[in-house]
């Protein structure tokens, strides 16, 4: 047993059909995410990186073996993935979120399209982000497992929305039509938790 443990999805693999189908749900969790959780086990046991907390490794990643910084990052990103997305989701943030957006972005269709822009422009694999930082939000993308908690981020704040656009995350249904796949995840985000970590991230 290592120090970080693949967490359970907080919904069954079919929840979020159609527009993500279960066997890539399934082997996204199991094979992928549960990869990165063993290979930053492997990488950090006995060294002195076994004492540091996630967020801890994400704060020196530039510092750290690439094992660490990629498969981290994975761990990280993740995590945070799994919960923003729900059955039955998707429709459009509510309350103080709904405000910001608005007038950050112009209006929610204006965010949609520039977060969509951001994940379809993100040359090879990375993840598109919103992101609070200081206290304003920020539509951002970063290769590989990067995400904004780490140093070496180029945009670095609290990352309330993150969309993974791996080709693992959408080729078994969408194949190369990644804009597609970007468009079917509006349909399954959870503001509910969005608007929850966007609370705790301008508390
Ligand atoms: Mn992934």
């Amino acid at each position: 047993m290592g120090k970080f443990i693949l967490p359970d999805l907080p919904y069954n693999y079919d929840a979020l059909e159609p527009y993500i189908d279960a066997l890539t749900m399934e082997i996204h969790h199991t094979k992928h995410h549960g990869g990165y959780v063993n290979n930053v086990n492997n990488a950090i046991a006995g060294t002195e990186l076994e004492e540091k907390s996630l967020l801890e490794l994400m704060a020196i990643a530039s510092k750290v073996p690439p094992a660490v910084r990629n498969n981290g990052g994975g761990h990280f990103n993740h995590s945070l993935f799994w919960t923003i997305m729900g059955k039955d989701k998707g429709g459009e943030p509510k309350g103080k979120l709904a405000d910001e957006i608005n007038s950050t972005f112009g209006s929610f269709g204006q965010f949609k399209d520039l977060f969509a822009k951001a994940a379809a422009t993100r040359f090879g694999s990375g993840w598109a982000w919103l992101v609070v930082k200081d206290g304003k939000l920020v539509i951002t993308s970063t290769p590989n497992q990067d995400n904004p908690k780490m140093d070496v981020a180029e945009v670095q704040g609290e990352p309330i929305l993150g969309l993974d656009v791996w080709e693992h995350a959408y080729y078994l249904k969408y194949q190369n039509r990644r804009p597609e796949y970007i468009e079917n995840f509006f349909n399954v985000i959870n503001w509910d938790e969005v608007e929850n970590l966007y609370k705790i991230a301008t508390k």
